[in-house]
C-alpha cells in the first residue's frame, strides 16, 4: 500500500488505490496518466441523490431517490425471469425489478429491511417500476446516510466502471486538498482578478461535487466554475498558437516576387480573374515577398475558384527556381489538380508531377529523383507526398487543399518535409469549410486569413428544393429534362450508417433503377469500394461527358469539378451535416448554367431536421450556414459535449462560451511575459499539442 502522504498531483495514476498496470493502461488511452489528469476528467451529467422523494411523487422518466420498507420479494417468470420487490413508504408503494440478480443478492434483500433506492422510474402496465435501481439496505431502525452533494457521472472507457472512476477522482481531490495551490494554479493573480475568474481549486471541487442546497438549475450553479476552466483552456490554446507563430517568425523562407511568369500564366487562362481573386493573390504575393514563412488560410466557398489562385502563386515560386508541393485529400482530387496545373504550366515550360499511393516502382524511382533535383516544378499528390523516401530539394511553397480533411499529423508531416535548419517553406492552406467567427478567433487565430467571398461572374445561385422521397417520379422527370437538355446529373445516396459495403449496395440498386427508368441515359457508379484507378476512370468519363448521370456515395464530396452538371439529387439529406450538404450542392452551379439541387427526405421529418434543411434551401452562403449550424446545435449537453475535428475542446464550447472567446485575446496580451514552462504545463493539462499544430 503506498503511503498516502507521498502522493502528489503529478504522481502516476498507478500510485492510486485500485489502479494496477491494466487499469493504468486503460486510463492512458483516455489521456489520464498522472493523478491531476483526473481532475480534468469532467462529468457529463449529475444525479441528485441528496433528497428522498415520497413514492407517491415519483414521475415517469425521472431519476429519484426513495426510501421505504422492503415488503415483498419474488422471482417471477412472466416473459423474462425477473426479481420483483415491493417497497412501501408512508405515501405509497412501488415495484423494483431486476433482470440480472444472483442468489446471494436475492438472499440479502430481506423482507422487512429498510431500503434506499436510486433509479429511473418507468411507467408500465402494472404501474410505476424502478428498473435495476442502485440500493442500500439497513436494519429498519437504522439511518441510511444520504449524499450531501450531487453525484457526478463521468464519461468512461472500456473496462473502467463508474464506481472506479468516482473513487479515483475522489482520491485525487483529496490530494488536491493537501497540495499547495502553486502546484496547480497556473494563471497569475492579475489575470484571475482582471477577468474575474473563480479559484481553480474551488472550480474543480464544485464541478465534481456541486452543492445541492440551491434551487438554481445545475447549469447556472456551476457556470462560474466551468467558465474558469473554459477560460483557461481557451487561453492555453491561444498562448500555444501565439508562441508557435512567434517561433515561426524567426524562421527563414525564400523571398520571391511576382514575376514575368505571372503575366504569361494569366494570359493563358480562358477567363479573367475576379476582383476578389486578384485581391487574395496580392495578399499572398505580399507574404511570399517576405523572407519569413507564410502561414495563410484561404477560405472560399465551394466553386469560388481557389485552384486558380493556387496556380497564380505557383508562378512566383517557380520563377525563383523553387518547387511547389500541393496536397489534396483524395486521389480523384489530386489527379484533377494535376491535370489542371499541367494544362496551365506545361505551355510555360514547367513540369507538374503526380504522387499517389499507386505508383509503380519505376515511376516512383523517377519521382524520387525529380523531387530531389534542383529543378523548379510542381508536385501534386495525396498524403503520399510526405512518405519517408521523398527528400525535397528547394521546396518553396506547400499548398494544402481542403485542409479540414487532414489530421494534425498529416499536416505536420508535410511541414517537416518543408523544414531544414532555420529554413521553412511558405504554406497556404485552403478550405471551403466556412469558419465561424468564434473559431477564427481561437483555433485559427495564429493564421492570416484571406477570404474569397464572391463567386466568379455569371454564376447563378443553385436553387434548392426539399422533396419527400415519396415523390420520386417527379424527380425522375426532372432528370429526364436535364438529360434532354444535354446536361449532367449527380445522384448522391449516402447511408445513415457509414459502411462502404452497404453504400455500394444502395448505390448499385439506384443505378439499376435509374438505368431502367431512363433508357439511353448512360449511368455510371462511383463508391468507396472501387479501386483508385476505377474511381478515376469513372470520374474522367463523367467529366468528359461520356456518361450523363453519376450515382455516387459521399466519395464525391470534395472538390470535384464537372461544370456541365446542373442537377444534383441528394438522398437521406436529413441525416447529413449542413456543411456537408453545402459541399455536395457545390458540385453543381460551377458554370454559367442554371443549376438545381434536390434534397430528398423521408417523412415524418422532426422539427429540427426541417429547420436544418430549410437553412440549406434558403441560403447559399457557406459562412452563414456555418454560423447557423453552430447556433442550432446550441450548447447541447451542457457538460462534456464532444465537438468534432480539430476544434475539440475538453470543456470550452464556442457557442456557450462565445463571451470568453472575445476576452481571450486581451488575456493573452496581458500574459506576454509568461514562461515557456507554464505554457507547456497549461497545454499538457488541456491536451492541446495533440490536436493542434502551432506551425500552420
Ligand atoms: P473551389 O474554390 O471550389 O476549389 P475551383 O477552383 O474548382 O473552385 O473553381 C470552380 C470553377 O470555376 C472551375 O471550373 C474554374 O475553372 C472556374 N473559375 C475559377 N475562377 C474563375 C473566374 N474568375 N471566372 C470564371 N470561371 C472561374
Ligand atoms: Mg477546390
Amino acid at each position: 500500500m503506498p503511503d498516502k502522504d507521498d502522493l502528489k498531483l503529478d504522481s502516476p495514476v498507478l500510485k492510486l488505490d485500485g489502479v494496477g498496470p491494466k487499469t493504468a493502461e486503460k486510463l492512458a488511452k483516455i489521456g489520464v496518466n498522472v493523478a491531476s489528469d483526473l481532475l480534468f476528467h469532467l462529468p457529463t451529467r449529475y444525479q441528485n441523490k441528496t433528497k428522498i422523494t415520497p413514492i407517491n411523487y415519483l414521475k415517469n422518466g425521472e431519476e429519484s431517490l426513495i426510501e421505504g420498507v422492503l415488503e415483498t420479494k419474488q422471482i417471477v417468470y412472466r416473459g423474462r425471469r425477473s426479481l420483483v420487490c415491493r417497497v412501501t413508504d408512508p405515501s405509497g408503494s412501488v415495484t423494483l425489478r431486476f433482470f440480472h440478480f444472483s442468489k446471494n443478492q436475492t438472499e440479502k434483500l430481506e423482507v422487512g429491511s429498510k431500503i434506499q433506492c436510486f433509479g429511473l422510474t418507468r411507467k408500465t402496465v402494472r404501474g410505476f417500476e424502478l428498473i435495476h435501481p442502485e440500493y442500500k439496505l439497513a436494519n429498519i431502525f437504522d439511518k441510511i446516510p444520504i449524499n450531501e452533494t450531487l453525484t457526478a457521472i463521468y464519461p468512461l472507457t472500456e473496462g473502467i466502471q463508474q464506481k472506479k472512476m468516482s473513487s479515483l477522482i475522489r482520491q485525487t481531490i483529496n490530494i488536491l486538498e493537501k497540495s499547495n495551490p502553486s502546484d496547480y494554479e497556473l494563471l497569475p493573480e492579475t489575470i484571475r482578478q482582471n477577468f474575474k475568474l473563480a479559484d481553480i481549486g474551488e472550480s474543480i471541487k464544485n464541478i465534481h461535487y456541486p452543492s445541492a442546497d440551491s434551487t438554481d438549475p445545475i447549469r447556472k450553479l456551476i457556470y462560474p466554475y466551468l467558465r474558469r476552466l473554459a477560460f483557461e483552456e481557451l487561453l492555453a490554446q491561444k498562448l500555444y498558437l501565439t508562441r508557435g507563430r512567434n517561433q515561426n517568425m524567426k524562421r527563414i523562407a525564400p523571398s520571391v516576387s511576382c514575376s514575368f511568369l505571372r503575366d504569361k500564366f494569366l494570359n493563358g487562362l480562358e477567363f479573367e480573374l475576379t476582383g476578389n481573386q486578384q485581391k487574395v493573390i496580392s495578399e499572398i504575393d505580399a507574404d511570399l515577398n517576405r523572407n519569413i514563412p507564410m502561414n495563410r488560410l484561404l477560405q472560399g466557398d465551394v466553386g469560388s475558384g481557389k485552384t486558380v489562385v493556387a496556380g497564380a502563386i505557383c508562378t512566383n515560386i517557380l520563377a525563383s527556381n523553387y518547387k511547389v508541393a500541393l496536397m489534396a485529400p483524395t486521389e480523384i482530387l489530386a489527379e484533377q489538380h494535376h491535370k489542371t496545373l499541367m494544362e496551365w504550366f506545361k505551355p510555360l515550360g514547367f513540369e507538374t508531377i503526380l504522387v499517389t499511393g499507386k505508383l509503380s516502382a519505376f515511376e516512383r524511382k523517377d519521382i524520387v529523383l525529380h523531387i530531389a533535383s534542383e529543378k523548379p516544378l510542381i508536385v501534386v499528390g495525396t498524403h503520399a507526398l510526405f512518405q519517408e523516401n521523398l527528400i525535397y530539394r528547394k521546396l518553396g511553397l506547400t499548398i494544402i487543399d481542403e485542409q479540414h480533411r487532414f489530421g494534425v499529423e498529416q499536416r505536420e508531416a508535410l511541414l517537416r518535409k518543408s523544414r531544414s535548419g532555420k529554413f521553412r517553406a511558405h504554406q497556404l492552406v485552403m478550405t471551403a469549410t466556412p469558419i465561424p467567427r468564434t473559431l477564427a478567433m481561437t483555433a485559427y487565430s495564429h493564421l492570416d486569413i484571406s477570404l474569397l467571398k464572391s463567386l466568379p461572374k455569371g454564376r447563378k445561385t443553385v436553387s434548392t428544393h426539399l422533396i419527400p422521397e415519396s415523390r420520386r417520379v417527379e424527380i425522375i422527370e426532372r432528370i429526364r429534362i436535364a438529360f434532354r437538355g444535354g446536361r449532367q446529373i449527380y445522384w448522391v445516396c449516402p447511408l445513415i450508417e457509414k459502411s462502404d459495403k452497404l453504400e455500394k449496395k444502395a448505390a448499385t440498386l439506384i443505378a439499376a433503377e435509374l438505368t431502367r427508368e431512363l433508357p439511353g441515359l448512360g449511368v455510371s457508379l462511383i463508391h468507396g469500394r472501387l479501386s483508385e484507378q476505377e474511381k478515376y476512370d469513372v470520374m474522367q468519363d463523367f467529366i468528359l461527358g461520356n456518361t450523363s448521370l453519376l450515382v455516387a456515395t459521399t466519395v464525391i464530396e470534395v472538390g470535384v469539378d464537372a461544370p456541365n452538371a446542373t442537377l444534383i439529387v441528394i438522398e437521406n439529406s436529413e441525416h447529413l451535416g449542413l456543411s456537408q450538404l453545402h459541399q455536395l450542392r457545390g458540385r453543381v452551379g460551377r458554370s454559367q448554367l442554371k443549376a438545381n439541387c434536390i434534397l430528398l427526405y423521408k417523412n415524418p421529418l422532426s422539427e429540427m431536421a426541417r429547420t436544418r434543411l430549410e437553412i440549406i434551401r434558403n441560403t447559399n452562403d457557406g459562412f452563414k450556414i456555418a454560423e447557423l449550424d453552430l447556433e442550432l446545435r446550441g450548447p447541447g449537453e451542457f457538460l462534456g459535449k464532444r465537438q468534432s475535428g480539430a476544434f475539440q475542446f475538453k470543456i470550452a464550447d464556442l457557442v456557450r462560451d462565445s463571451r470568453i472567446v472575445a476576452e481571450i485575446g486581451n488575456a493573452a496580451i496581458e500574459m506576454k511575459s509568461i514562461d515557456d514552462n507554464t505554457i507547456d504545463r497549461l497545454c499538457n493539462r488541456w491536451a492541446i499539442g495533440k490536436r493542434l499544430s502551432a506551425d500552420i
